[in-house]
């Protein structure tokens, strides 16, 4: 602030060697109601002027030691004397003097002889000029320092010349020196990060065609290549006629703000310790999920994990153990399940994982063991060993309620029930599914060792040619036999090993096998065909014409003799896929199969496209064909289709004499039934073989 707004009465240093001027001077300026003060020589002006800080400087030019010019240059040099008037008294028609005066700084000039009742007229004039000047310089300095706290600064487009106009502030904002900035709207632009380029150019366009102000927050490229935020708004000044002549604007840095915002989120909806989400954004996602799961038929699991005895390790080893054991048990429960999936920590010692999209409960006990096999190895802390050990309670929307509330109250329910059986296991909200998952669990393990322990075996089931009765070849099918729980079905175990995967290692063992016994059987002297089935999983595989070509190669069968089948549903997921695939199988020799028609939705225009062999007519219509004329037709028209796409057909299901008459009569070529045989093991083949020939053609 400068002194004229601390003083009542604006102070005059009048400099002027000549005693009676000066008094005169004095004089007249006190009569006007100004404070004056007097130096004899410019020197002496110099110094008062320091001391003094007047609002107005009077200088005579002929001085002893220092004249008015030298004074006048002397006080401009000082900072403070910026908007300090400075008038030179000078002879009347000196132009030189007059000249000099202004070169040396001065504000204006006084002829002499002095006219008095002008000359106050001439100082007060002044005075009001540089008024006007300190309070417009106040009001700059106020407008940029409020800029400056702001974080904000401001720009100018001329839109005749585009030339680009911007305040120190933005300048600083930008991080910039304002000889570094280009004069014009691109180089403002550089600073908008790609993100939002193409949006802030197009409201610019569309404001300077006269469209709404511009006010947009976006992202910003900063010198250090971070990204900042920034809003700006603008608006147009148009001239007397209306027409457009400027876009101004402010352009306000929102990069605290921004991240303020976001620190508010992440604490809203994560947790800080463990970065997993917390309840809110657990409870969000899984309502989200609930809703969607609804519209499509989905299972979805919600399992709560609370951590045994967590309190007492807490207590015992301190916070920090507790908090580093948290953050250890996150990071161990997180590749427990799908990236689609929700980790959540729900409480201190609770987590919660919510199982979207599953397609059976026991989905949730696979994750469940999981969890619970990533808590069995220790953590160690220091020197300390521990063991943490979890209760996990599962609830099935909408098995158990599709519910949010009721949902997470069963999962807690069942936690309770998990820590009454002995904490460290699982449980299920609903005691059936507990049964199910704990015996497919054990089925499952007891799967995986199956191989190594050869209980897998091979039977076959014969087929015929209906034409002349004689046997043509054999489907392979599989058993899985253990000591402890005998014999399990196919379709008990086989959807288990597609689910794991380990279809693949046992597809693989299945077509070796069965190549092997053919080969076998052909140096016995019968010469058989072999159909083996091939499981959606093994069609996909990646390595499925490598290993079937390995197959080939290192048993030395003879493709033709080999028949690959296949379900209509594994071949629907992808028309492209599957056509590339056959026809790559089809390149090796061996023939294919269409295993279960009429079961799938598979269309005429698309069977038409495949390089099939045969269709193997379901069971299901074959075994009623008798007694059902709908069945009848089914099936006859079935082997009517399969004959104009050049197909063979297979009949399976045959267990009585009638339906192989049926079945001859419609010009069906091949049988397989327990009619004329059933899946044999290779030790019972030759007896069986036997007793059909002595029967012969039925
Ligand atoms: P599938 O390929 O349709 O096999 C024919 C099934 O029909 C066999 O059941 C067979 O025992 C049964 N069958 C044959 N003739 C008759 C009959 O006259 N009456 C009745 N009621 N049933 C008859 P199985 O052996 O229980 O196999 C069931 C399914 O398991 C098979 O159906 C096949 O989809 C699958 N499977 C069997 N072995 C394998 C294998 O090695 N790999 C794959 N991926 N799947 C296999
Ligand atoms: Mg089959
Ligand atoms: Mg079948």
């Amino acid at each position: 602030m400068t002194s004229t707004t601390q003083r009542r009465q604006p102070l005059i240093l009048v400099a002027e060697d000549d005693e009676l001027v000066s008094k005169l001077i004095v004089q007249v300026l006190e009569e006007s109601g100004y404070q004056v003060a007097e130096a004899g020589n410019g020197r002496e002006a110099i110094e008062l002027f320091q001391e003094l800080m007047p609002d107005l400087v009077l200088l005579d030019v002929l001085m002893p030691e220092l004249d008015g010019f030298g004074a006048c240059k002397g006080i401009r040099a000082l900072e403070t004397s910026r908007h300090t008037p400075i008038i030179i008294m000078t002879a009347l028609d000196d132009v030189e003097s007059i000249n000099d005066a202004f070169e040396a700084g001065a504000t204006d000039f006084i002829t002499k002889p002095v006219i008095w009742p002008l000359f106050a007229q001439r100082v007060r004039y002044a005075l009001r000029g540089s008024q006007i000047a300190i309070e417009l310089h106040d009001n700059q300095y106020r407008l940029e320092e409020a800029q400056r706290i702001a974080n904000m600064g401001h720009y100018e487009i001329d839109l005749t010349t585009q030339k680009l106009a911007c305040s120190n502030q933005l300048v600083e904002i930008l991080g910039l020196q304002h000889e570094d900035m280009a004069p014009d709207l691109e180089s403002l632009l550089t600073f908008v990060h790609p993100d939002d380029g193409h949006a802030i150019r197009e409201a610019i366009d569309s404001l300077i065609q006269g469209g709404e102000p511009l006010n947009m927050d976006f992202k910003v490229n900063r010198l250090d290549g971070s990204v900042g935020f920034a809003c700006t708004r603008a608006e147009l000044v148009r001239d007397r006629n209306k027409q457009p002549v400027r876009l101004v604007g402010i352009w306000h840095d929102v990069t605290e703000r921004k991240a303020a915002e976001q620190r508010i989120h992440y604490l809203s909806y994560y947790d800080e310790l463990t970065e997993l989400a917390n309840r809110t954004l657990f409870n969000d996602r899984l309502q989200q999920t609930l809703f969607e799961a609804a519209r499509y038929n989905h299972l979805v699991g919600v399992m709560i994990i609370d951590l045994d005895r967590f309190k007492k390790i807490n207590d015992s080893l301190g916070n920090d153990v507790g908090d580093q054991l948290l953050k250890e048990v996150a990071n161990r429960l997180q590749p427990t399940m799908r990236k689609c999936d929700t980790l959540a920590r729900l409480g201190d010692d609770e987590f919660g994982i919510m199982l979207g999209k599953m397609s059976a409960p026991q989905d949730a006990a696979k994750v469940a063991q999981r969890v619970l096999d990533s808590l069995r190895t220790p953590f160690y802390f220091v020197d300390e060993e521990l063991f943490m050990t979890p209760s996990i309670g599962i609830a099935i929307s909408p098995l158990d309620s599709n519910n949010i509330e009721t949902l997470l109250k069963n999962a807690n329910a069942a936690v309770f029930q998990a820590k009454e059986t002995g904490r460290n296991n699982f449980q299920f909200y609903t005691s059936n599914m507990n049964a199910m998952a704990k015996e497919r669990l054990s089925m499952e393990s007891r799967l995986r060792r199956a191989l190594d322990n050869n209980e897998f075996l091979l039977c076959f089931q014969p087929q015929i040619i209906i034409e002349t009765g004689d046997l043509c070849g054999v489907e392979a099918l599989l058993r899985w036999e253990d000591g402890k729980n005998g014999l399990t079905p196919p379709d008990e175990f086989i959807p288990m090993l597609e689910d794991t995967g380990l279809i693949i290692a046992v597809g693989e063992w299945v077509l070796r096998t069965a190549c092997e016994q053919i080969l076998e059987w052909q140096r016995c002297g019968y010469e058989l065909n072999i159909s083996v089935n091939l499981s959606p999983r093994q069609f996909n595989d990646p390595n499925l014409i490598d290993s079937v070509l390995k197959v080939i190669q290192e048993t030395g069968i003879d493709p033709e003799r080999l028949e690959l089948e296949l379900t209509e549903s594994t071949l629907i997921e992808s028309e492209a896929k599957a056509i590339e695939t056959l026809t790559a199988l089809k390149s090796t020799g061996i023939k294919l199969a269409i295993d279960d028609f009429g079961t799938g939705y598979s269309s005429l225009a698309y069977l038409k496209k495949l390089p099939l062999d045969y269709l193997k007519v379901d069971r299901s219509f074959v075994l009623n064909m008798k007694n059902d004329e709908d069945d009848r037709t089914i099936v006859s028209s079935t082997i009517d289709l399969a004959h104009n796409l050049g197909l063979k057909v297979i009949a399976e299901g045959i267990e009585d004499v009638q339906s192989l008459t049926l079945l001859k009569e419609m010009r069906c070529e091949i049988a397989q039934g327990f009619y004329i045989g059933r899946p044999l093991h290779p030790s019972q083949f030759q007896a069986w073989l036997t007793g059909y020939q002595a029967v012969g053609t039925r």
